[in-house]
């Protein structure tokens, strides 16, 4: 993956979670604080200025985007995206691109800090129940020879029905957790807007724009 690939799964993350920014703010007003959208949109907003500014190998670019994150989004998405990029950045190499190893490695870097930092496991309704299935599918693939493209073609499909089915999980982390049982019968908006990511990574991989 090079540099240009990298950054286009940004911009077109950035344009999905723009589109769908009152959307993912509806389903936070659910079981939440109706922010996630606005959170998310404001990051990658300013996260793809970063983009569009590096000039340096993937480690930095990465590197900026996460900072991005953390310096605009406030609430739980900016910490977790935050910091987790910050890891995701630091297993990326400093040059201008990666092999599909490096870069499955770097999203396992990302689902880790994301996972140790929230403490969320699989089943408590959280952006989790779409990275961590995800993540064992990349690096289960990955280590099969399949390439990055048709993974990340499956996973369209697959995060998008793991995040659907958030749907009849009760909350057990984040602001939704306070709701109990109340909170089912929502889709977590944090596992939405992660299945975008998804998207996006597909879109760069086959050279589309979101
Ligand atoms: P806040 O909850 O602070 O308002 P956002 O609305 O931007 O932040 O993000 C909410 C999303 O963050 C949730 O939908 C969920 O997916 C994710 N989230 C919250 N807490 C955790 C956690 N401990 N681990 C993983 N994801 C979490
Ligand atoms: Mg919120």
């Amino acid at each position: 993956m090079d540099d240009a690939e990298f950054c286009q799964i940004w911009r077109n993350f950035a344009k999905l979670i723009e589109e769908n920014r009152e959307y993912l703010n509806s389903l936070d007003a659910a079981i939440g604080d109706a922010d996630h959208g606005t959170n998310m949109a404001r990051g990658m907003a300013k996260a793809i200025e970063s983009c569009d500014g590096a000039n340096g190998g993937l480690r930095e670019t990465s590197k900026a985007i996460a900072m991005a994150m953390l310096s605009t989004v406030g609430g739980a998405s900016g910490a977790l995206w935050g910091s987790g990029l910050l890891k995701l950045s630091a297993s990326l190499p400093e040059t201008r691109s990666c092999s599909e190893r490096e870069f499955v490695e770097s999203v396992d870097a990302f689902v880790t800090s994301v996972h140790d930092r929230g403490k969320a496991n699989l089943g408590d309704k959280t952006m989790l129940d779409v990275f961590l299935p995800a993540r064992d599918r990349l690096n289960a693939g990955v280590a099969a020879g399949e390439s990055l493209l048709m993974l990340a073609n499956e996973l369209v499909g697959e995060t998008a029905a793991w995040a659907a089915n958030t749907k009849d999980l009760i909350a057990l982390k984040g602001r939704a957790a306070y709701l109990g049982e109340r909170s089912r019968g929502h889709v977590d908006p944090g596992a939405f807007s992660s299945s975008l990511w998804f998207k996006s990574l597909n879109q760069a991989l086959e050279g589309k724009r979101a």
